[in-house]
């Protein structure tokens, strides 16, 4: 390993900016890219009633300290919303860490669950259904996340996604070919009265980061995986841009920075697909007519 810029020995080697960092300067680095994200965004404003979906897992946790740092500067309120999919041997355990670090930072926690929401644990609806796991889980966790954001009187839900789950959602929607999805992606803060905007202060920074940053700074992170994430087409596409950032450093930047450019004309040419109207069955906010919640009940 290299030095640091300040003559320090680098504990961290940055391949798309070719920089060894020592600790210091890593955490650093690392600070000042989330509030250049949250500022260049416009994600926060003074005064703003902000819930964090918080797992427990690495992404959510380093967010929820982030957050509870920016906050000594930029007053807001902050709360966060937890949600309990039902999966055995997974959820559970970082439950726990999640509900200590809520204690530690002094933060309101309100948990939630599928099976209040729907009277089923994933597991009970994986039993009966042979979908892909993450599709239903995705819909059902943005459904309670949003519910419970616009319940608590939130303006803003701050999600961990982070740069890797960033280039991999517009890799899919465009390997899918589905532009009017992608045009969704980064939706413009405007509140509507059923859709609480989304926020992701961490869209910039890589997922391995966020592992070290976590690690820097003693966060109690499981090391668990979910046991459905092998299910996923996402699991194909990460392992395809990882297997191309060694290659060829700084390819994630580039997908989201390319895609940071092109958002508005894509929000343009897709205008009618993206905008958000209200589910017909329980009104919801959805794209069009019955939304995936409760076309996901019924099936
Ligand atoms: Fe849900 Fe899939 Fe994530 Fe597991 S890996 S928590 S099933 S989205
Ligand atoms: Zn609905």
């Amino acid at each position: 390993m290299g030095s640091c810029f300040c003559g320090a020995e680098g504990v961290v080697f940055l391949h798309y900016s070719s920089k060894h960092l020592c600790e210091q300067h890593f955490i650093r680095m690392f600070d000042k890219r989330f509030r250049k994200t949250v500022r260049m965004g416009k994600m926060l404003r003074k005064g703003d009633k902000v819930a964090v979906g918080l797992s427990g897992g690495k992404d959510s946790t380093v967010l929820l300290h982030s957050l509870a740092e920016l906050k000594k500067d930029l007053p807001f309120e902050l709360i966060a919303i937890t949600i309990d999919e039902g999966i055995a041997g997974y959820r559970a355990r970082t439950m726990k860490p999640a509900k200590s670090e809520c204690e530690k930072l002094g933060v309101e926690q309100h948990v939630f669950s599928f099976k209040e929401l729907c009277g089923k644990t994933l597991d009970d609806i994986m039993k009966k259904d042979d979908g892909i796991p993450c599709s239903h889980c995705g819909v059902l966790r943005r459904y309670a996340l949003n519910k419970a954001a616009r319940e608590l009187k939130m303006d803003k839900l701050a999600l961990g996604h982070n740069l890797d789950d960033m280039a991999q959602t517009v890799m899919m929607n465009i390997m899918r070919s589905e532009p009017s999805r992608l045009a969704r992606l980064n939706e413009p803060l405007t509140k509507s009265s059923r859709l609480v905007p989304r926020i992701r202060p961490l869209m910039m920074a890589p997922e391995k980061e966020i592992a070290i940053y976590a690690m820097m700074k003693g966060m109690p992170i499981e090391r668990v995986e979910c046991p459905y994430a092998r299910y996923a087409f996402r699991g194909h596409v990460r392992k395809m841009l990882n297997e191309t950032e060694e290659r060829y450093p700084g390819t994630k930047f580039k997908i989201v920075s390319s895609f940071l450019e092109i958002e508005d004309a894509l929000r343009g040419k897709y205008s009618k697909g993206a905008a958000i109207s209200e589910c017909s069955s329980c009104g919801e906010p959805c794209s069009k007519g019955v939304c995936m919640f409760c076309q996901l009940q019924k099936s």
